[in-house]
C-alpha cells in the first residue's frame, strides 16, 4: 500500500480501527489495495463513513469498520464489518465515481480490458500499460489495432521512459 493511503487511514481511526490487526482477523492488514488515482474519492468516502460511525451509539461504534478495500475488475470494492443503509449509499456513490476515474492517475477514465484484466483507466495510462507489458512494444500496438500517432507515441515514451 502506498504511503498516501497509509497516512489517510490514520485520519479515520474508527473506520480503519483494524488497520494493524492480523490477517486472521481482517483483510485490512493489506491496507487499501487500490491505485492512487482513487485517493480523493476514497478519502472523501472515508470522511463520510467516519462521521456516520461517530453518530452511532458508543456501544455500536466498535462493530462498524472497514473490513476490506480493494479494486476488482476495475471497480472499487469497499466492505464493512457492519453498515447502515446510509453507509451503503455513500459506498455506492463512491464506487460509481471510481468507475469513471483512472485508478492510476485520477483523470477521467473508463473500464476496459487489457490482456484479460479489467481496469478503469484514462487513455494515457491504458497505453502506458500496453507499452509496458509488451515485449515488442510497437508490434503489439499494431496487432491490437490501437491507433497511435507518432506524436502520441513520443509523448508516452517521454512520460514512461523509466519503465
Ligand atoms: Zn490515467
Amino acid at each position: 500500500m502506498s504511503e498516501k493511503y497509509e497516512q489517510m487511514m490514520k485520519q479515520f481511526p474508527h473506520l480503519y480501527a483494524d488497520r494493524n490487526a492480523s490477517m486472521q482477523v481482517t483483510c485490512m492488514c493489506w491496507g487499501i489495495d487500490c491505485g492512487e488515482g482513487w485517493h480523493d474519492i476514497i478519502r472523501d468516502l472515508s470522511a463520510e463513513l467516519e462521521a456516520m460511525i461517530l453518530k452511532l451509539p458508543p456501544e455500536a461504534q466498535e462493530q462498524v469498520k472497514a473490513s476490506q478495500v480493494k479494486e476488482k475488475y476495475g471497480g472499487l470494492r469497499f466492505y464493512m464489518t457492519a453498515s447502515t443503509d446510509e453507509m451503503e449509499k455513500a459506498i455506492g456513490r463512491a464506487s460509481r465515481k471510481c468507475s469513471t476515474i483512472c485508478e492510476d492517475c485520477g483523470q477521467p477514465g473508463k473500464n476496459e480490458e487489457l490482456f484479460g484484466w479489467w481496469r478503469t483507466r484514462c487513455h494515457d495510462c491504458y497505453l502506458a500499460e500496453l507499452v509496458y507489458r509488451c515485449p515488442s512494444r510497437l508490434t503489439l500496438l499494431i496487432e491490437t489495432g490501437i491507433a497511435v500517432t507518432q506524436a502520441e507515441w513520443n509523448k508516452y515514451k517521454a512520460k514512461h521512459k523509466d519503465k
